[in-house]
C-alpha cells in the first residue's frame, strides 16, 4: 500500500540533494562546491552530475576562476526539463497550473466550478483541463513530473481520500488521488488547501526569509495554514488548518456548531454578498447595473455572482458608503481577532493573506489589519506582525500543489525515500 504518495524521487537521495543545492544556489554551483557542501565523494558527484546531464535536468554554463586551481565548471539547473502541474479544487473555482522546476508559472488555467458538482464529472473536468494545460504549453508527458491536487479538507491523505468537506455537498469519501492516477496515468499527490498554500509562500518566498507566518486563506471557507521553523505544519492526519470556528463574536450568528460568532460563518464571501442584497446595500441607483449582475435571477449565488459581489461591496466602501465599509472593516476585525489568537499561541510574526475571493478585499483589509492586530487587547507577542499579500496572487494554492509535487523531486530529507521505496 502506498503511505500519502506515489510520487517518485528523482533518483534517489544523492540526485536529490545535489539537485536542491543547485536549484537553491541561483547562479550554479560546481562540481567541488557540491561535493564541499554534500560531504559525497567527487566520484559520486561526478556520477550523479553525469546523469542529470545525460537527462538534460542540469546544463553547464561556463566556468568559474575564482578561488585556488583551475577554472570550475558551473552546473545549473535546466528548469525547463521538467514541470508540474498543480490543480486547486475549490468549491467555487479550480486554478490550474504548469510550474517548472523552480516553481515558476509557465501555463495558467481558471474555470468556475460548476454548482453543484459531483466527483464524477468534477475528475473529468479536471482532467480535459490538464490535458488543454500540457498542450498549450507543448510539454510532452514525459516531462511532468506529477500532479499535486489541493482540496477543501478534512482529507484522508495517506489514502488520498476527500472526507465529505462541507462545502462540496455530497462529496462523501471520494477518492480523488486514485481517480486523477487512473485518468492522467501521473503521480498525483493529494493536500488540503491551506496546506498547499502554505508551502507555495514557503518555496517562492523573496527578500528576507519568513519562517513562521500564518496563512490566512479566504476562499468559498475560511483556513489557516502555518509554517513553523520554515517546515509546514500539517498535523497529526494532515488537516491542519480549520479555522471556520474560532469564536470571534459573542453576539454572532448561530453556527451549526452550536456556538454563536464562528468565523466562517462572519466573514464567508456568500454569506456577506448574501446579506448585502438582503440589507439593501446594493439598492442605490448608481449601482444598478453591477447590482443586477449580482442578484441575476435571483437564485442562489454561484461563484462568478459571489465574486462580483465581493468587487461591488469593495467598489462601495472605496466610494465612502459606509454601510460597505462597515462589512469590510467587520471582515478585518473578525480575522484580526482570530489571528490575534493564533499569533499568542504560535508566536508568529508575519501573516500572508491570499486565496480565490481575497483580491476584492485585499487593499482595505490589508490597510486595516496591522493596527487591529497591533492594538488588540489581546495580543501579547512583544513584536510587531508583518502582514502582506501573498507573493502569488490568486494562484497560489495551486502553485503549492505543484510545488507539492516539485518537493517530492527535490527532497532530499530521508523521508522521501521511505515513500519512493514503497513504490
Ligand atoms: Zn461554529
Amino acid at each position: 500500500m502506498q503511505r500519502g504518495t506515489n510520487l517518485p524521487a528523482l533518483g534517489g537521495y544523492n540526485q536529490a540533494v545535489i539537485l536542491d543545492l543547485i536549484r537553491r544556489s541561483g547562479s550554479g554551483l560546481s562540481r567541488v562546491e557540491l561535493a564541499g557542501e554534500t560531504g559525497l565523494s567527487g566520484q559520486t558527484v561526478s556520477n550523479v552530475t553525469k546523469r542529470l546531464l545525460e537527462d538534460g535536468i542540469i546544463h553547464e554554463s561556463g566556468k568559474s576562476s575564482t578561488g585556488p586551481g583551475k577554472p570550475r565548471t558551473i552546473l545549473q539547473l535546466e528548469s525547463r526539463a521538467r514541470v508540474a502541474i498543480g490543480v486547486h479544487l475549490d468549491p467555487s473555482v479550480i486554478t490550474y497550473v504548469l510550474v517548472d522546476l523552480e516553481g515558476a508559472v509557465i501555463g495558467h488555467r481558471r474555470s468556475l466550478t460548476p454548482s453543484p458538482i459531483d466527483p464524477v464529472s468534477a475528475i473529468a473536468t479536471v482532467v480535459a483541463a490538464i490535458d488543454a494545460l500540457t498542450a498549450e504549453a507543448g510539454i510532452d508527458r514525459e516531462r511532468v513530473l506529477g500532479v499535486g491536487i489541493a482540496a477543501p479538507g478534512p482529507i484522508d491523505a495517506d489514502r488520498g481520500i476527500l472526507i465529505a468537506p462541507p462545502l462540496l455537498v455530497g462529496w462523501d469519501r471520494v477518492s480523488l488521488r486514485d481517480a486523477l492516477i487512473e485518468a492522467t496515468g501521473l503521480p498525483v499527490v493529494l493536500e488540503k488547501d491551506v496546506t498547499a498554500a502554505a508551502v507555495a509562500e514557503l518555496w517562492l518566498q523573496s527578500g528576507p526569509s519568513r519562517d513562521n507566518f500564518a496563512f490566512l486563506y479566504y476562499g468559498t471557507g475560511i483556513g489557516i495554514g502555518l509554517a513553523l521553523e520554515h517546515e509546514v505544519l500539517r498535523g497529526a492526519s494532515r488537516n491542519a488548518g480549520d479555522a471556520g470556528h474560532i469564536m470571534v463574536a459573542d453576539d454572532g450568528p448561530l453556527c451549526e456548531c452550536g456556538l454563536h460568532g464562528c468565523l466562517g460563518n462572519l466573514v464567508q464571501p456568500k454569506a456577506l454578498v448574501t446579506d448585502a442584497i438582503a440589507s439593501g446595500l446594493f439598492d442605490g441607483p448608481e449601482v444598478a447595473d453591477e447590482a443586477a449582475a449580482v442578484i441575476g435571477d435571483g437564485s442562489e449565488l454561484d461563484a462568478a455572482r459571489v465574486l462580483l459581489g465581493m468587487e461591488l461591496i469593495a467598489a462601495l466602501a472605496s466610494r465612502g458608503d459606509p454601510r460597505a465599509g462597515a462589512v469590510l472593516h467587520g471582515v478585518a476585525s473578525h480575522i484580526a481577532r482570530a489571528l490575534v489568537t493564533i499569533v499568542n499561541l504560535l508566536d508568529i510574526d508575519h501573516v500572508v493573506f491570499g486565496g480565490p475571493f481575497w483580491s476584492p478585499i485585499a487593499a482595505v483589509v490589508l490597510a486595516e489589519m496591522p493596527e487591529l492586530i497591533a492594538k488588540h487587547p489581546a495580543l501579547v507577542q512583544p513584536h510587531p506582525v508583518v502582514v502582506t499579500d501573498s507573493a502569488s496572487g490568486d494562484d497560489v494554492t495551486a502553485i503549492g500543489a505543484a510545488c507539492l509535487v516539485l518537493d517530492h523531486t527535490f527532497s532530499p530529507r530521508p523521508a522521501a525515500l521511505l515513500i519512493s521505496a514503497t513504490r
